[in-house]
């Protein structure tokens, strides 16, 4: 397997918690940015890949020519597999018939829609550019429109957010033609405006025990809806997981094209510049590169496999390294499976229920 990540840096606004890169009121450099993607593409080209997945920022900022566009770059410079899952994510109040239209005719096949939350007070501080109704409306469009595979996500923890609020919107989810929902806790990051308002009082922390009974109540809400928990944040219908995100979470090879993507492939991992004018320029990269020890591939192996509720192979590890998960990680195994956070049957190493409540506390000591 081998996926293939292109990174939009445009957003028709920042969000209040948003520490990704991603620039607003620079749409006007979009036709730029493609032709830099087409030389990058170009360049790097010429794998066959399993996934796509175009995020951001914003993709849905294009308009639908852009789009179009975009989906020529991927298909023009590489194999897509057959099957192949393209996913592009989209922002709720930038999507339009067109645009849909032109997703899908260029080949996207799967849609991952922002939506945060359906409280429009929640989305307000959240500083999104949608409300709660225009989201709903959204996803209608994209499976009127032809989607059948929509994720969307939805966020914990936010500011105003009540469990009865958040169950609100699980509730409202569900009622929409759904295949996978992410759920992720609001992380408060240095530099935002959101932070801001942390520091300053005007909204109060979200508290450890809340969060995670927002995540309980998650898992059991939306397995009485027909999805199951395949990672710690992630839920989807029998057969629609994100094969991009398994990639990921496997030490899967991939390439990564844009400003701020990198890459993985043989055992080295390599940086774009962050720097968008320096991207457009042509220097697609500052030349940093990260060659990864054996140890470092076990370890990390261990701890984004240790994210999925099925765990980790034994068999797999030992196929991949050529030694056995216990030879390297016995100590580390033990101790967590004594702590009642992690189970080994000689097969297979994953989290119990409680371990997924404290993942990093387990997942940390394998790195
Ligand atoms: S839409 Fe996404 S990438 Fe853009 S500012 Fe908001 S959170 Fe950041």
């Amino acid at each position: 397997m081998k996926g293939l990540y292109i990174h939009i840096p445009f957003c028709a606004k920042k969000c209040e918690y948003c520490d990704f890169v991603s620039y607003s009121g620079m749409e006007s450099r979009i036709d730029e940015y493609l032709d830099a993607l087409s030389a990058e593409a170009a360049q790097r080209g010429g794998a066959r890949v399993d996934t796509v997945f175009i995020g951001g920022g914003t993709p849905t900022i294009l308009n639908a020519e852009q789009i179009t566009r975009l989906c020529g770059i991927v298909r023009n410079n590489f194999e897509l597999s057959s099957g192949a899952e393209w996913t592009a994510e989209a922002n709720p109040g930038t999507v339009t018939d067109r645009k849909i239209y032109a997703m899908l005719k260029g080949g996207i096949n799967r849609i991952s829609a922002g939506v945060q939350s359906f409280n429009d007070r929640e989305l307000r501080a959240a500083g999104r550019i949608h409300d709660a109704e225009t989201a709903y409306n959204t996803v209608i469009s994209l499976v009127k429109n032809g989607f059948r595979n929509i994720s969307i996500d939805l966020m914990a923890s936010l500011p105003y957010q009540t469990p009865e609020t958040f169950a609100e919107s699980l509730r409202t989810a569900a009622e929409l033609p759904l295949e996978h929902v992410s759920v992720y806790s609001l992380i408060i990051e240095e530099g935002t405006p959101i932070k801001e308002k942390y520091d300053e009082g005007i909204y109060s922390e979200p508290d450890e025990d809340t969060d995670r009974e927002l995540y309980s109540y998650t898992k059991s809400f939306l397995e009485s809806r027909g999805f199951y928990r395949y990672e710690i944040s992630n839920y989807a219908r029998h057969g629609y997981e994100s094969k991009h995100n398994m990639l990921y979470w496997t030490c899967g090879e991939y390439i990564g094209l844009g400003a701020a993507a990198h890459s993985y492939t043989g055992g080295e991992r390599y940086f774009n510049t962050s720097d968008i004018n320096r991207y457009m320029s042509g220097s697609f990269s500052d030349g940093e590169r990260e060659r990864l020890t054996k140890r470092d591939m076990m370890g990390e192996f261990m701890m984004l496999g240790l994210r999925m509720t099925r765990g980790v192979m034994a068999d797999e590890f030992l196929k991949r390294f050529g030694c056995g998960m216990t030879d390297v990680f016995g100590a580390e195994i033990k101790k967590h499976v004594s702590a009642g956070l992690l189970e080994y049957d000689g097969k297979v190493c994953r989290l119990t229920e409680r371990g997924l409540d404290i993942a990093n506390t387990v997942m940390c000591d394998f790195i």
